[in-house]
């Protein structure tokens, strides 16, 4: 089957909205013109009430990564003591990238498929008297366990500490609440093919002003990823380099949808999502990865049956119904599979491929009563809807 009639259930890339591929096709412009500059202004205010900022936003063409690695060469200066907090895949990729640029990096790691705890934090920061630690990195959603850190609390528990607070929101941006500015987050990335609906290729990173005062000292050279340049063209209503055309007109659709369902409600909508799933995976009396109280709402992480790999489980979803889900990273290869349920999705989508899992489950051998993970889902659907 074509590509087009999968179920893309993936943390990235997600499924992009029919008006949004239209727009994606609108032709090329001036990207030093007039209709540009609307256009950046435009996507530009949009893009901060995700972040739910009035902070300064800035565009990438590039992958996430690429806004995280901006994170680091603006700010984080090679010799500066820096705290990564590290829950998996993602966490690690921050730190490192910081040990690329040579930092000095400490971890503070916590086992897969668990939160931060932010009283850890605090502890590591209150013994650091003399304020060492220059940056404090953190990921919203850790999308190799589908656990969501508790920003708001690890914030709180650096209260006092002047280090920046840099967040990794690439896959949790909105999907799940993140205040920037409520919260005091100094540096916030994300990207644009999670949540936002859209195609890879944009990475945003939301900047405050304590930041931007501390990029003048930074000593680590940038140059494509110069914050400060991109500022000042940003200023003109132009990108220092070629911006990705399409992904704007896409961005600007995209940023509609949101703004007609508004961010309260997409986020509500993603927390339905990750209690359905949930409850759907746990009626077929599967295991999931993350506890009810750390369970990301942008997708979910299952352990497959004892004696069963998740690949095996994964390769029948793809052949039989072209549910397509994401397989675990590193030490979790095989043991998890994740289904990605964030940006276009729909309540039915879920529904179709809790069932798919469940014939896929039966084919395979296991225990599993047809139904009774779609009727689970079910439920909470209807109860969520108060009927
Ligand atoms: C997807 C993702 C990234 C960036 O991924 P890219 O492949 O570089 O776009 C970074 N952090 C998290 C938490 C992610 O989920």
């Amino acid at each position: 089957m074509s590509a087009e009639q999968q179920y893309l259930m993936l943390p990235g890339p997600t499924p992009v909205p029919a008006s949004v591929l239209r727009a994606l096709a609108t032709p090329m412009v001036n990207h030093r013109g007039p209709e540009f500059k609307a256009l950046l202004e435009e996507v530009t205010e949009g893009v901060k009430g995700v972040y739910k900022t009035r902070n300064q936003v800035v565009i990438f063409p590039a992958a996430g990564t690429g806004a995280m690695e901006a994170a680091v060469v603006n700010f984080i200066s090679p010799g500066e003591r820096v705290l990564a907090v590290s829950i998996g895949v993602f966490g690690d990729r921050f730190a490192s990238i910081a040990e690329r640029f040579g930092a000095r990096v400490e971890r503070l790691s916590f086992p897969w498929g668990q939160a931060a705890d932010a009283e850890a934090v605090r502890e590591r920061l209150q013994a650091d008297r003399r304020h060492e630690i220059r940056a404090i990195l953190v990921t919203h959603n850790e999308t190799s366990t589908g656990v969501v850190n508790d920003i708001r609390a690890i914030r709180a528990a650096a209260a006092d500490h002047p280090a920046l607070f840099m967040v990794d929101a690439v896959s949790g941006l909105g999907a799940m609440d993140l205040q920037t500015d409520a919260w005091q987050l100094d540096v916030v990335v994300s990207g644009s093919q999670k949540a936002f609906m859209l195609p890879p290729g944009l990475a945003f990173v939301a900047v405050s002003s304590r930041a931007m005062e501390a990029s003048r000292a930074c000593t680590n050279p940038r140059y494509y990823w110069d914050l400060q340049s991109a500022l000042n063209y940003l200023g003109k209503g132009q990108t220092p380099y070629t911006p990705a055309l399409s992904l704007y007109y896409g961005l600007r659709e995209s940023l509609r949808l949101i703004d007609a369902e508004g961010i309260d409600g997409v986020i509500a909508r993603h927390a339905r999502y990750r209690s359905m799933v949930r409850a759907g995976v746990k009626a077929m009396g599967l295991q999931l990865l993350a506890s009810d109280e750390v369970a990301s709402a942008a997708l979910t992480a299952v352990v497959a049956p004892p004696g069963l790999g998740a690949n095996r489980i994964r390769k029948a979803l793809r052949d039989r119904f072209d549910v397509v889900v994401a397989g675990g990273q590193q030490a979790l290869d095989d043991v998890i599979f994740r289904i990605g349920h964030l940006g276009y999705v729909r309540d039915l989508d879920l529904l179709a491929v809790l069932a798919a899992l469940e014939m896929v489950l039966a084919g395979l051998g296991q225990e599993v009563k047809l139904g009774a993970g779609v009727t689970a889902a079910q439920r909470v659907l209807m109860n969520e809807e108060g009927r």
